[in-house]
């Protein structure tokens, strides 16, 4: 074991979306603060690109905007599906009273990347790559830091506060014993590549054919596509062999049968277990969770990065004046559970509902789909369509930067 020991104020464990813009926040203001990531970088496979309007609001409110709109994203105004080979349009949002009446797509490496190169102007920030946390420390009842490891090496991290920012399969989460409600999805999804021609569309879309559903995100050169499939069966659709598996793509989408020959081998599709739950207590003493590792959100709206990342700000809002007068107890992480419960409850909720009435009645459907009545009204009353636009790209109860940046902190 080596004697190595580092003493901060706060340790974030993960250096996904939660993470990173806490630890930002945080050495924002002046407050010291490690991030463990561990991953020696942030490249890795696809786990979604979406940045919402809520959250391109909050970059103008730090004043990061502008660089990150510098970077190459691809702005959606409209997210569109098929059901049944019928076009229809469910989300429009550039109706949206709000800066940025889009959404951002952008690889999710290329906007931590991003974060991180702001939070490092920050002398108070300090980001561990490669290092994992292993366990939660603790003393007399209360966390009190975590064992980390990097490159075979164990050491101790000791914090006012530990966040477990570590995602859905949380260790912060298993070793506190925190409790779980598991909400439960009924399907997995397939993520894959196929390449996109300049004569494709050029929004994302989901399709909804014969009992299949399938995402396509546009990635500029290629599609990033998500099939869905019923819970616990991609071994068995293995079995069926890569034939069986193009022909459900070309079921659902004949357009891909010049491309879905790329597929090759079963490496090339990554199976993501749809999880969804919360805990019913995000918090114990010197110890709090946030992002998916206080909620697992389904894949259902693409989401989960912008929950993540609003209950960052929630959390650094209360976080921060706590650290500055030294008053961090308890009832500080008690807050933050409140102010996040209700959007993760309703979001959830609206999640769930989508899952049971939709996704679970078509999946395994061999004919051709109704399409369901309030997405026949939107086609029919376009005005409509700014309810999910705002569900999705604003969400309930947005937060805003409460925080002042530290003078001399840069
Ligand atoms: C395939 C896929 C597609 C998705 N698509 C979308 C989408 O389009 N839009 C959307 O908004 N959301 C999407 N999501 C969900 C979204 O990625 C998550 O909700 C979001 O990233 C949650 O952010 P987070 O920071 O809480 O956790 P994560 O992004 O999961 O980050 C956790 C980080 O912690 C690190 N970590 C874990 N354990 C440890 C440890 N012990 N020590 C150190 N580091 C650790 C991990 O390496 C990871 O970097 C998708 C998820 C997946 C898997």
């Amino acid at each position: 074991m080596d004697q190595k020991t580092i003493t901060t104020r706060c340790c974030i464990v993960g250096g996904g979306p939660a993470g990173i813009m806490t630890g930002f926040l945080l050495a924002r203001s002046g407050i010291s603060v490690t991030v463990l990531e561990q991953w020696p970088d942030f490249f890795r496979d696809f786990r979604g690109d979406t940045i919402h309007p809520s959250t391109l609001e909050l970059l103008h409110e730090l004043n990061i905007l502008e660089a990150f709109l510098r970077l190459p994203i691809n702005k959606t105004y409209q997210l569109g599906g098929e059901i049944g080979g019928k076009s229809l349009i469910l989300a429009d949002f550039s109706s949206l009273k709000t800066r940025c009446p889009y959404i951002a797509f952008i690889p999710q490496w290329d906007f931590l990347n991003f974060m991180v190169e702001q939070a490092k102007q920050y002398p108070t920030f300090n980001l561990l790559m490669q290092t994992e946390a292993i366990d939660i420390l603790e003393e007399n009842n209360r966390c009190v830091g975590v064992v980390a490891k990097c490159a075979d090496k164990e050491f101790q991290i000791r914090a006012d506060l530990v966040i477990g920012a570590d995602g859905r399969h949380s260790m912060v989460r298993e070793k506190s014993h925190l409790p779980v409600q598991v909400l439960g999805a009924p399907m997995d999804v397939l993520w894959f590549r196929l390449s996109r021609k300049t004569s494709d569309e050029t929004f994302s879309l989901g399709k909804i054919n014969f009992g299949k559903i399938l995402i396509m995100i546009n990635r500029e050169s290629y599609w990033q596509c998500g099939f869905l499939i019923r819970k616990g069966t991609f071994e068995t659709i293995q079995k069926n062999g890569l034939d069986a598996f193009r022909e459900s793509l070309l079921a659902v989408s004949p357009n891909l049968n010049d491309r879905v020959s790329e597929l090759t081998s079963w490496d090339q599709i990554k199976l993501l277990t749809v999880t969804v739950d919360r805990l019913t207590k995000w918090y114990k003493s010197g110890l709090l969770c946030i992002g998916d590792a206080a909620h697992a959100m389904s894949p259902i709206g693409g989401v989960g990065i912008n929950l993540a990342i609003q209950d960052a700000v929630a959390a650094a809002n209360r976080l921060v004046p706590a650290f500055q007068t030294n008053t961090l107890t308890e009832d500080t992480l008690c807050a933050i559970q409140k102010r996040r419960l209700f959007p993760t409850r309703c979001i959830q909720r609206i999640q769930v509902f989508l899952q049971d009435r939709i996704i679970n009645r078509v999946l395994g459907k061999v004919n051709h789909p109704e399409i369901p009545f309030v997405f026949k009204l939107f086609n029919r009353v376009p005005f409509l369509r700014r309810i999910p636009a705002y569900i999705i790209g604003i969400g309930f109860r947005p937060e805003r930067i409460e925080v002042t940046p530290e003078t001399n902190s840069r």
